[in-house]
């Protein structure tokens, strides 16, 4: 039985408690390994490591700190099969995906930052004649990073190297469901001459290990990514304590469908976008909307595309469709495709929980699942459901199309499939979305902003917009008048 420990000072430690939290392996069911169940005693270790780290970091020169990041992100790219199937092991995900997407971003997470920290500069103000400003962008100090399970390391890094580029300390919590990339990730650390207590990860349950990080006077601010009811109780302890958050959290994404677009790129990004990581991404597409003329040939040809998706054992190379992460999680979305028969829908492909041969007969897995004939306003078109099911609506306008899409309390991405330009732009600007994609999907540049309106999150990750979040603007005037 593989054990999992807390890496705090550059060293692996068990809980103080002792206590352990059984790690299951998702595609199979099986217990695999004893993760170090976290409380606020190791929570204060970590800290502690941290607020001794974090002052020297703070000064360390940029080209030291640019070449660290450098080193790690090299380290990952060159363990990337090793990682991989961590991942895929940790979390079910299909390995190609784990070889294609997770560990290759998690890597040039660290290499873009790498050159942030180079290149991070700040303004100046000139007050001709009277004074100049200028404006330091200073480390915080401690910070703390809480990521989900649906995307382990790479949204684990996506906070942790813009929080290290900036010149802070971390105390980092990966979801007790996916712990072991993260683990492997302070091996990385120690090669690459990271300096102890620059990056501390501290496992266990949100309750006890990530409320105790929130809560930590010393935490200077919190990055979060997880589900918006969560995110709500991160956002009222740190509002009790005037601390910095960013909040990245659940979504209902439309993808609106013209009659115009390049149908077979669009049905080709579709399946992907509704289907890839079962579903389990942010940013999958969950309810889409096609324009009447071409609904009935896109639900034939959607479904049979469906049905067509090789679902089962996330280490065969040709998987498509991997495990759900836990039975509860299954058991949520199974739930989610009662009510929506209860709300009038008609299931046309999947629908139920797949039993697999051994070795995967004991696994959290769902056949990909479409649904018609639900109206835009019923539960199952506006809650997160968060695993490999997709709703089909027709519409006739333009308009009609943005009020479905807009019609949910959450506003994370949008996807939007036309080849009229004038259309394409009024829409990206209507839409409830912190990311619109025009005809692509999961295309991303580090540089942009990242983060949703409404209940999808407040604050934005990517680019300047982390520098920002890690680092305090201090003005400073020098006045030449005397
Ligand atoms: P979750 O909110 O249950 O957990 C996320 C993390 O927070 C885990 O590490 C968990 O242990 C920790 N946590 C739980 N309770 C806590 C508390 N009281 N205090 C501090 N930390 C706590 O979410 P999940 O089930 O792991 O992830 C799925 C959710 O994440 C979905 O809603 C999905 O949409 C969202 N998500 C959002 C984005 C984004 O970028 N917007 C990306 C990926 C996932």
């Amino acid at each position: 039985m593989k054990e999992i420990h807390h890496f705090i000072r550059n060293e692996f430690r068990p809980s103080s408690s002792g206590h352990t939290i059984d790690v299951i392996q998702p595609a199979t069911g099986n217990v695999y390994a004893r993760l170090a169940a976290g409380d606020a005693t190791d929570v204060q270790h970590a800290y502690a490591a941290a607020a001794d780290a974090a002052k020297g970091w703070g000064r360390t020169s940029l080209a030291a700190r640019q070449d660290i990041l450098q080193r790690m992100a090299s380290l990952i790219d060159v363990r990337l099969e090793e990682f991989a199937q961590a991942e895929m092991i940790d979390a079910g995900k299909p390995i190609r995906l784990a070889r294609s997407l997770d560990i290759p971003r998690a890597a040039s997470n660290f290499a873009f930052f790498a050159s942030a920290a180079a290149q991070f500069a700040s303004e100046a103000h000139d007050m001709p004649g009277v004074a100049i400003n200028y404006t330091l962008r200073q480390p915080l100090g401690v910070v703390g990073c809480i990521s989900p399970w649906n995307l382990p390391l790479y949204l684990f890094t996506w906070k942790i190297a813009p929080a290290i580029a900036a010149g802070n300390a971390v105390v980092a919590k990966p979801s007790e469901l996916t712990p072991l990339t993260a683990s492997m990730l302070g091996d990385v650390c120690m090669e690459a001459g990271l300096p102890a207590g620059v990056l501390n990860i501290v496992h266990g349950t949100g309750p006890d290990a990530g409320e105790a990080i929130v809560r930590h006077e010393g935490v200077k601010a919190v990055s979060f990514t997880g589900s918006t009811a969560v995110g709500k109780r991160i956002a009222g302890i740190c509002a009790d304590q005037l601390k910095k958050s960013s909040l990245e959290l659940g979504g209902k994404n439309p993808i609106i469908i013209f009659a115009d677009c390049d149908y077979e790129e669009m049905l080709n990004t579709t399946i992907r976008s509704s289907f890839s990581n079962a579903g389990q991404i942010c940013l999958c597409g969950s309810r889409i909307f096609v324009q009447r003329s071409i609904y009935d040939r896109f639900v034939a040809d959607f479904t049979a595309r469906t049905h067509a998706l090789k679902v089962g054992n996330p280490a065969l190379a040709d998987t498509e469709v991997g495990a759900l992460i836990s039975e509860a999680h299954l058991q949520k979305v199974l739930s989610y495709i009662d009510l929506a028969q209860q709300e009038g829908g008609t299931i046309i492909a999947g629908g139920q929980r797949l039993t697999l041969p051994s070795p995967n007969d004991g696994g959290y897995f769902i056949a990909p699942t479409v649904i018609t004939g639900l109206p835009q306003n019923c539960r199952t078109n506006t809650e997160e459901i968060f695993g490999p099911v997709v709703t089909i609506m027709p519409f006739d306008t333009e308009a009609e199309a943005l009020a479905m899409a807009n019609h949910t309390n959450y506003g994370l991405a949008a996807v939007v499939w036309t080849n009229h330009l004038a259309r394409a732009h009024r829409l990206a600007q209507a839409l409830h979305a912190g990311i619109v994609w025009i005809n692509c999907w999961l295309l991303r540049d580090l540089r942009t902003p990242f983060g949703g309106v409404k209940n999808s999150g407040i604050g934005r990750e990517g680019g300047w917009e982390a520098m920002r979040f890690f680092t305090e603007a201090k003005n400073v005037a020098i006045n030449f008048e005397h």
